[in-house]
């Protein structure tokens, strides 16, 4: 693997790892890890609450980038129980929404496969 995408990997997997708050809320079902150009590694976890109340952690691995002013991404990946995950449709266009350049990120979907954004959002929402 990718030497990066090894430690993306591992910062990812470490924060996986299903935590009831209680009957209506869990999260960390999912752990993100990014890159961005800059070389700085930014992570979330997902919160699952009814109604479609949580967000995947893509988003709060994004939050935590915006945060610290930053927003192309190299290299993302996220992981659940079941191993490597493919981003949901919201955060591939959240992806690209915070900024255009990321169409170029790379994207692991799985153990050994990468891929860009542009490959698995192809026609874009908005240019
Ligand atoms: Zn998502």
């Amino acid at each position: 693997m990718d030497q990066d995408f090894e430690t993306l990997y591992k910062k990812a997997s470490e924060l996986t790892g299903v935590k009831e708050l209680n009957k209506s809320v869990s999260y960390a079902h999912v752990g993100c890890a990014l890159m961005t150009d800059q070389g700085n590694i930014y992570t979330g976890i997902c919160i699952d609450a009814p109604c479609g109340i949580g967000f995947c952690a893509e988003h709060a691995a994004i939050a935590e980038m915006l945060k610290n002013n930053e927003s192309k991404i190299a290299k993302i990946i996220a992981v659940g129980k079941t191993g490597i995950l493919p981003p949901c449709g919201r955060c591939r266009e959240l992806i690209k929404l915070v900024n255009s350049d990321n169409m170029k990120t790379q994207v692991m979907i799985a153990k050994d496969t990468i891929v860009t954004l542009e490959e698995l959002l192809p026609n874009a929402w908005i240019a």
